[in-house]
Order: structure tokens, then sequence, then C-alpha cells
């Protein structure tokens, strides 16, 4: 039997996993970012290795390795090009690691890799292809990414660089973005961007839950923000109404230059379900410009969530030849 190892590398953390040539997983790793420093494909081999050793495998028994990283990569040459937010140019560690193991890896931008582990997912179980074959992923993680399925095919762009949804600028002047521009939608619409709003509009509140979480010095996430909306905190509603408004800005703007059959968001915030997903459609509603079509992309959230990104990583040597540039 065969198997395939997946690494998705975020901006947080890097998530891993074996898998069965039919999809299965056999085994999960997950480490922090912050460990994954040069020589990067010593750190990957290390990974490769807790796989192994927590599924009972060899190398012989893995066919392929896939990697999705941040930022323009180019999988013909198996180069990280560029990435902003982990500080990498003209990386060429996937070279270097199939030159120590000795099987075939593949790279590909993390979104790119999502967006084809959500295609597998949907053609594997289920029948609605049309979906499918035309779609955009946004990673709303660490920051924003994303993927274009266009006719089964991923969209890159002539050089690996499309789909850097993630600055486009959605507020001239705005915030500081890594890429060196300012008020970039990723800013505002990733984990990042929400934590910092959250921050910024907890220091007028001084009754609420996040204000206290600042003064105790208590680290806020995403996670706790979420949960402070359910309880009604009146600086986490804020928070999260804003996050809502940019998000709500950037999907429509990527709806009416793409119209996909459907925009799928994954990523960390994926977890977090109807409740953003239900403000946000509304904010589409009106914002995209086919609103009176009865056809109308369909915004929907990742049927496998943050494991998007390492599915479609292990199953790279399946689009080799299936680029659109
Ligand atoms: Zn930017």
């Amino acid at each position: 039997m065969e198997f395939r190892v997946g690494i998705d590398i975020g901006g947080t953390n890097i998530k891993s996993a074996i898998f069965s040539n039919s999809g299965d997983i056999e085994y999960k790793y997950e480490c922090s970012t912050n460990s994954f420093n040069a020589p990067y494909e010593k750190y990957l081999e290390f990974i490769i290795e807790e796989l192994l050793k927590g599924s009972g495998k060899a190398l012989k028994d893995i066919s392929s390795v896939g990697i999705g990283c941040p930022g323009i990569v180019d999988s013909k040459k198996k180069v990280v090009e560029y990435a902003c937010n982990l500080n990498l140019n003209d990386t060429k560690f996937a070279k270097k690691l199939e030159e120590n193991i000795k099987i075939p890896v593949y790279i590909e931008n993390d979104a790119n890799a999502a967006v084809f582990g959500e295609y597998k997912y949907n053609m594997l179980n289920s029948k609605d292809s049309d979906i499918a074959d035309s779609m955009v992923l946004l990673t709303l993680g660490t920051g924003v990414g994303g993927g274009h399925i266009l006719n089964g095919k991923i969209y890159k762009g002539f050089n690996f660089g499309a789909l850097e949804v993630g600055h486009m600028v959605i507020e001239e002047g705005g915030r500081q973005c890594n890429c060196g521009r300012k008020g970039c939608f990723e800013t505002y619409a990733s984990v990042t961007g929400l934590i910092n709003t959250a921050m910024e509009v907890a220091l007028r509140y001084k009754n609420s839950v996040l204000h206290s979480m600042l003064k105790d010095g208590e680290k806020i996430t995403g996670e706790a923000i979420f949960n402070a909306v359910k309880l009604k905190d009146a600086a986490a509603v804020e928070a999260f109404n804003i996050f809502i408004k940019y998000l709500g800005v950037g999907v429509a703007n990527i709806i009416n230059i793409l119209q996909p059959r459907c925009l799928v968001l994954g990523g960390g915030l994926s977890a977090s379900g109807d409740i953003m997903l239900s403000p946000l459609k509304e904010l589409v509603d009106k914002f995209d410009y086919a609103r009176s079509l009865k056809d109308r992309c369909k915004v929907l959230i990742s049927k496998i969530g943050n494991y998007a990104g390492v599915l479609g990583a292990a199953f790279l040597h399946e689009i080799q030849d299936k680029y659109l540039i």
C-alpha cells in the first residue's frame, strides 16, 4: 500500500499528516512555526520522522512528500520565491529535502494546496462537481491566502503569484502590512487582524472580558474573541463587527472579479462556523454585483477546515500537469 505525506507550513503552526492513497489520515503531527529555521530541510526531515514513528511506517512506504508554503512558490523549480510572513526569499528547501530523502517532493503555495485539498475532498465525497470545478478558497489564518480552481485546474498566474488576495488594499493608508504596503486585506481579515482590532477596541471598554484579559497580561486569541462574542461582550462584538465588515468587502471584491461558483472559507477561523458565515453572507448579499441574479456565488465554510492544506499538499503529485497561467 502506498502512503503520502502532506506538510502545511502556516504562519503560526506547521500541520502535517501521513495519508493512505485513498485520502484517509493515518497519523497527524503539529508543531510551532517558530522552530522552522534554516536549514529548513532538516526540520522537515524531523517532521517526517515524527510521522513515520507515530504511524509505524518506514520511509520506503512513502511515495511522495508534498509541502504547502505561504507566498510565491515556483512549483516547477521547487523554489519559494518570496514569502513576506516567513521572511523567505529564493529558498530551495524542497529541492534539498528531495535530495536528502530520495523520494519525490512537491511544493506549492499553501492556499493553492488548500483549494486543491478542498477540491479533492469534494470530488471524493460529493456529487456536486460543478461547485468543485469553479471554486475560490480563502485561508483565514495568520494571514489571508487565496487559491482558485477553474475547470478543475489551479489558476496560478504566469509567475505563480496569482490570488495573493491577502495583499489587496481595502483601507488606503490603513494598517502596516509585512509586504510593505498599508491597509492590506490580511491586516484586517486574518486572525492577526481580528486580534489587533480586538486589542484596540478593548482599551475603550473597561468592563469587557477582553479588557481584563489585556490588564492581566493574558494573550488574546481568535478563540477567546469568538467565545467573548458568544457571551455578548461589548468589546468583542464591536471588534467582530469591524472584522466582518472588512471580510465582507474583501470577499465581495473577489466575487465581483472572478464570480466563481463558490467561495470557501478555510484556515483557522473557519472553525467559528455560522457565527462568521451568517453576517458575512448578509454583507455579500448587498455587495455582490450579481445580487439580483438567480445564479449566485455560494459562500461556504470549508468541509475539512484546517486540514485542507495538508490533504492538498499530500496529493500535489496529482496536479503537476493541471495548472492554468
Ligand atoms: Zn500586504
